[in-house]
């Protein structure tokens, strides 16, 4: 079921997610959701705050990111992954830079710079433990979810004078004015 998208302005946002454990209720339910979601939203990641859920879970399917005819040089096509009470372990101090945007702040699109590489200890749906690393697109990918669980959007990281010019959009976001082509949730009720 395809679950409305929580927009920039919502407390959920801001809070620093926590762990769950093998029975938090309907987690496969919850995780078909979130992918399903994500899909109709042309996402390539999604975490749980952002439907909602103040838990330690993202969803990634970076396949999106391969044009037909193109080649996936980065294997991202089909990467496609559960992540639950991740834990970034270490990152290259090699940083690079890319545009980025969130379905959570929807026609907002500036430049992060990020480490290259990281390497990340999780658990599956199953609640199997890995330990690996990612670089390039991934990593990328996976950093930006991670900062939901942390409370952290992606305009934190864009410079002084970027987040400026951006302010006036990101307030009337936060009161409501927003436009998306997938069903969201803004903090503000409508009256009526
Ligand atoms: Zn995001």
């Amino acid at each position: 079921m395809i679950q409305p998208i929580v927009i920039y302005g919502d407390p959920v946002l801001k809070k620093r997610a926590e762990d769950i454990t093998k029975d938090y209720p309907k987690l496969d339910k919850l995780i078909d959701d979130m992918f399903e979601t994500m899909h109709r939203a042309n996402g390539v990641g999604l975490a749980a705050p952002q439907i909602g859920k103040s838990i330690r879970l993202f969803v990634v399917d970076a396949t999106p990111f391969v044009e037909d005819g193109e080649e996936d040089e980065e294997g991202l096509k089909g990467f496609k992954k559960v992540f639950i009470n991740p834990e970034i372990l270490e990152e290259s101090e090699e940083e690079w830079k890319f545009e980025e945007g969130c379905l959570s702040i929807p026609g907002i699109r500036g430049e992060v710079s990020r480490p290259e590489e990281i390497t990340i200890r999780y658990m599956d749906e199953n609640f199997k433990e890995y330990e690996e690393t990612f670089d390039g697109l991934k990593a990328r990918i996976i950093q930006h979810e991670y900062d939901h669980l942390e409370g952290i959007l992606f305009t934190e990281h864009l410079s002084a004078f970027k987040r400026n010019l951006l302010m006036g959009k990101l307030n009337a976001m936060s009161k409501g004015k927003v436009k998306a082509d997938y069903p969201v949730k803004t903090s503000v009720k409508k009256r009526g």
